[in-house]
């Protein structure tokens, strides 16, 4: 998958639409279309980054970002107190689906029936 046709970079461009929470240079941050719990956002990069399993050390102040900027809105949403559950998943056996690095934050509920 190339940043052409990828779906997450079609958002980060504004080709394709979303509930847009943050965004600035370097990241983006915007609702699920599916959530999983009643607060599920998701943040990325906009750099087309397949999976977890590509970053590399340049990458590491973006990541710090990434978990910086989505404890931030879920603070904004309320959870910050009560807790929720950041994640990301890497590859196949992860879980992953959309093939561009995000990170979800999901919260709202008690999240530990998920396993
Ligand atoms: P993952 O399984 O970690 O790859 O999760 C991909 C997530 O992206 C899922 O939770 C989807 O609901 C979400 N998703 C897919 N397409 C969109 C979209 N166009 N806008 C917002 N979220 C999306
Ligand atoms: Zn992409």
């Amino acid at each position: 998958m190339n940043a052409a046709d990828c779906i997450f970079c079609k958002i980060a461009r504004g080709e394709i639409p979303c509930e847009k929470l943050y965004e600035d240079d370097d990241l983006l941050a915007f609702e699920d279309a599916n959530p999983a719990a009643p607060v599920h956002f998701l943040v990325i990069p906009r750099e087309h980054i397949e999976t977890l399993d590509d970053v590399e050390e340049r990458h590491k102040t973006m990541l710090g970002k990434m978990m910086l900027v989505a404890t931030k809105i879920a603070r904004d949403k309320g959870i910050g107190a009560t807790g929720y559950r950041q994640v990301i998943n890497c590859r196949k056996s992860g879980g992953q689906v959309v093939f561009h690095l995000h990170l979800h934050i999901m919260g709202g509920r008690d999240m530990r029936q998920m396993g």
